[in-house]
Parts: C-alpha cells; sequence; structure tokens
C-alpha cells in the first residue's frame, strides 16, 4: 500500500498535527465561545468546511440532506484500497454551551483527519480518509439521519473520542453506552363539569397518574442497569374541569439493544394498560432510539496504545475493567458501530468542579491542557486509521470482529 512502513507514517502525521497546533487551537476556541445547538451549527460547519477545503480535502457541503453536516475526504480509493472515517461532533447545550466538550470533539478529529492526509500525501498510500461532520448528538439524532442516508456505507471504521470529568469515568477505549429513546405521550379524555356531571368525564390526568404509579411499581422487577424517567409537561387548568389532555416525556433506556427492546415493550404495556383503566386515548411520540456502542476490541486496543504513545501519562485501566463499567450516557455513535467497526473512547480532561453537561465543565473543555490531551487523541486516531488503511492482516482482524457480531435486534422495527 505504501513504500514507507507504518511507524514512518505515524510520524508524519504526528508532525503535520504537531504544524498545526496554532490553528487547531483557534478553531477549537471558536466553536467552544460561538455555541450553537442540534441543527444550528453553521459557524461550526463553516469553519471546518473551510478549514478542510484549504488543506486539499474534497468537501461536500450541507451533506445528506442535513444543512449542518458536511462530508471532507482526502485521498482515493480507485487504485483500491480502503477508506477509514473519523466523526467530528460540534453541537452545544441550550443556555450552558460546550458542556458536552463537543468542540474537543471536532478538534481531536481534525486534527486526525489533517495527521492522516498528511501521511497518505507523502507516503502515496491507496486510500482514503474521510471526515464527517455530525450535528446534533445532542437529542437530534443526526448520525441516524446520516446512517439512513447510507454515509457510513464503504467505511473500513468510524473512529471518534469524547471527553469526559473523571468525577463520573475514566480513560475508557472500550467504553459502553446506554440503549434507550425519548418519548412524549398526550393522553385525551373528556372534559366535564367536576362537580357537577364528573361522570360524564374521561380523566387524562387520571390516565399520567397510573402510567407514573405503574412504571414506579415496575422498577421493582427491572435490571440494575435499567433507566425510566418521566415527567408532566402539562394537564388540566382547572380544578372544577376534568383534565381533557395531560402530556408527558418519558426516557426508557438500557444496557443493550436485546434488553432495550424487552424494557420497552414492559413500559408500553404501562402506558397502554393506563389508557385503557381510563378510557383515554392515547397517541405516543418516539425519537428515534440511541443504540449501546459496540466497540471493535481491536480498533480500541490500538488506540489505547497510541494513546499511551503520544502520552505516556494518560493511564487506563485494565481491558476487563474498561469493558466492565457501564457509561450511562447515550450516543448516536452507537448506532455507527452497528454499521461500521467503531469505537467511541473516553478521555479525561481536568474539570475538578463539575462532570459533562454542567457550567464548570463547559469552563474546562476550553483550557489549554483539554486542547492538549485533545490533540493527543487526534494523533491516537490518525495512528489507528493509518493501520486500518495499510495494514491489510490489521484491517482483516477489524472487519472479522465486526462480521461475527449478531446484530439481528438491530433490524426489528420496533427498536428504530
Ligand atoms: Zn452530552
Ligand atoms: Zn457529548
Amino acid at each position: 500500500m505504501s513504500n514507507m512502513d507504518i511507524k514512518e507514517l505515524q510520524a508524519i502525521s504526528d508532525a503535520a498535527i504537531n504544524e498545526a497546533n496554532a490553528v487547531l487551537r483557534e478553531i477549537n476556541l471558536s466553536l467552544h465561545s460561538n455555541p450553537e445547538i442540534m441543527y444550528q451549527e453553521h459557524h461550526a460547519h463553516k469553519i471546518l468546511t473551510d478549514l478542510l477545503e484549504e488543506r486539499g480535502f474534497d468537501v461536500e457541503r450541507g451533506a445528506f440532506g442535513i444543512s449542518t453536516a458536511f462530508r471532507a475526504s482526502y485521498g482515493s480509493t480507485s487504485g483500491g484500497g480502503r477508506t477509514a472515517s473519523v466523526n467530528l461532533e460540534y453541537d452545544a447545550l441550550r443556555d450552558i454551551g460546550h458542556a458536552c466538550g463537543h468542540n474537543l470533539i471536532a478538534t481531536a478529529g481534525l486534527a486526525a483527519v489533517l495527521g492522516v492526509a498528511a501521511a497518505i500525501k507523502r507516503g502515496e498510500i491507496k486510500g482514503r480518509i474521510v471526515a464527517f461532520g455530525t450535528p446534533a448528538e445532542e437529542g437530534g439524532g443526526g448520525k441516524i439521519k446520516m446512517l439512513r442516508a447510507g454515509a457510513f456505507e464503504g467505511m473500513a471504521c468510524s473512529l471518534m473520542v469524547h471527553p469526559m470529568s473523571a468525577r463520573s469515568s475514566h480513560n475508557n477505549a472500550y467504553s459502553s453506552s446506554m440503549c434507550g429513546s425519548e418519548l412524549t405521550i398526550e393522553y385525551t379524555g373528556k372534559p366535564a363539569h367536576a362537580m357537577a356531571a364528573p361522570w360524564d368525564g374521561i380523566n387524562a390526568l387520571d390516565a399520567v397518574t397510573l402510567l407514573h404509579t405503574s412504571v414506579g411499581l415496575l422498577r421493582q422487577q427491572i435490571m440494575p442497569t435499567d433507566r425510566i424517567r418521566g415527567v408532566v409537561l402539562s394537564t388540566g387548568q382547572q380544578s372544577a374541569v376534568i383534565p381533557e389532555k395531560a402530556v408527558a416525556r418519558y426516557c426508557v433506556r438500557s444496557a443493550s439493544l436485546e434488553r432495550y427492546r424487552v424494557l420497552k415493550q414492559k413500559f408500553v404495556n404501562c402506558m397502554d394498560a393506563a389508557a385503557l383503566a381510563t378510557g383515554c386515548t392515547v397517541k405516543a411520540t418516539w425519537l428515534p432510539a440511541y443504540w449501546d456502542i459496540r466497540t471493535n476490541d481491536h480498533l480500541a486496543a490500538r488506540y489505547m496504545h497510541h494513546v499511551q504513545r503520544a502520552d505516556p501519562d494518560q493511564q487506563f485501566r485494565s481491558v476487563e475493567e474498561q469493558k466492565r463499567c457501564p457509561d450511562c450516557y447515550s450516543t448516536d455513535q452507537g448506532n455507527v458501530t452497528y454499521a461500521v467497526p467503531s469505537i467511541h473512547p473516553t478521555f479525561m480532561i481536568h474539570s475538578p468542579d463539575g462532570a459533562v453537561h454542567t457550567r464548570e465543565f463547559t469552563a474546562a473543555a476550553a483550557t489549554d491542557d483539554a486542547h492538549r490531551r485533545t490533540v493527543d487523541q487526534g494523533k491516537a486516531m490518525a495512528a489507528v486509521a493509518l493501520e486500518v488503511l495499510v495494514d491489510d492482516a490489521f484491517a482483516a482482524q477489524v472487519q472479522a470482529q465486526y462480521d461475527a457480531m449478531d446484530l439481528s435486534v438491530a433490524k426489528d422495527p420496533f427498536v428504530q
């Protein structure tokens, strides 16, 4: 694939990332100081695509029918070879800015693809690196839309990283996430004068009360890794009128897609039973489910190796411990892991006062120290991507583990 050996290629990549550091820092801070929520990431989309184009990437803006998504590729598979891909997230949270550190995810991804591109050029590699701009991770399921539009077809791997605080997590190359979805439930009954003719009414608030109660009882028989949480959004306004409408929002999460299917059915039974008991009708609107991460062990092992090569101070627990530790977040990268051999490692930034989704973490995501750690993750991802591109045996191992996974549950319309 190339006349150079892998270590030379990785050294070229590291050097290119070091050279780009000032630009990477600028982009990082520009994203951080211009936080944009899901599907409104126009500034992020512009500065990232402009830079990639300037660096010789083939850029498709507004890709896959999403105005703030992009695909930027470098290299070619026309003479044979594989395509490695890296996901760049850049959406922020409402009111609290980059409290999930997606500015760092974009920076790490950008570093990685610049490094790989330099190695492809100098090493005359047959193969391609693709940067996907993946908007709306926070609730919008951007990667799910991109998956459905075929974005990840033909990718030999999908790499990304996510910053975390040591308050809630640790460096984890084999990180897992929860599988789940959120839904809005609307019960509709019939209003009536609550004193004069209550027997004419059908009480929608009673339906929500029954749902909360039966889910509360259900919790006794669910698994420790299951989560069901809900709030009431609206109900009647006057005590003397039987409430005609009641709206609640719930999330239902489990450790795996198989378990999610079971838990979701139990939840649906509680929801329908409340409608039956009260005589209300029920309408449930589910968001696309975020599936659990199915980490590719081979990619994770090499990633961990290369993080420690970039910064020997970055500590990892044993592989068994990393795999055992369930992380209680959800990400649409989980869905990507069902389609392509993938990783979603977590890396620690120094945020002593707050975990992700706090203002304290927002501040931590702007520091020089967080930037330095982020760039190290970029170097590690670039090194892994290069191995996928030039090492046939390694690429075959990666693909073989993916091919051996039983993904049949993912075809069930009930879990989409
Ligand atoms: Zn988040
Ligand atoms: Zn996040």
